[in-house]
């Protein structure tokens, strides 16, 4: 079985695309961004093989200015987010369903 219908099987519902936003500390401007569900988090795996958690790191770079927000994400197996951290920026919509 394929990576694809593996995670097509466990999640049937679930948009693909995740979009969040983020606000930028230095000039303001707020930047929608999305994640690709399937190939943007890294899987973290226990000693079995499970999906404990996912991770995701971004750079988002407005258009604006020059400053470089980085934003990390916690994802549990089920996908709903237990953490998020954002430097140079802020997160404005989480976005979660
Ligand atoms: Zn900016």
């Amino acid at each position: 079985m394929g990576l694809f219908s593996r995670l097509f099987q466990k999640s049937p519902q679930q948009d693909r695309n995740f979009y969040y936003t983020v606000k930028c500390n230095r000039c303001g401007e707020e930047i929608r961004v999305r994640m690709d569900r399937m190939n943007e988090p890294s899987p973290e795996y226990d000693e079995k093989g499970r999906v404990t958690h996912y991770i995701y790191r971004k750079d988002v770079l407005g258009q604006k200015c020059f400053n470089l927000i980085q934003v990390e994400f916690v994802f549990n197996s089920n996908f709903e987010m237990i953490s998020s951290q954002v430097t140079g920026g802020k997160l404005i919509e989480p976005d979660v369903k």
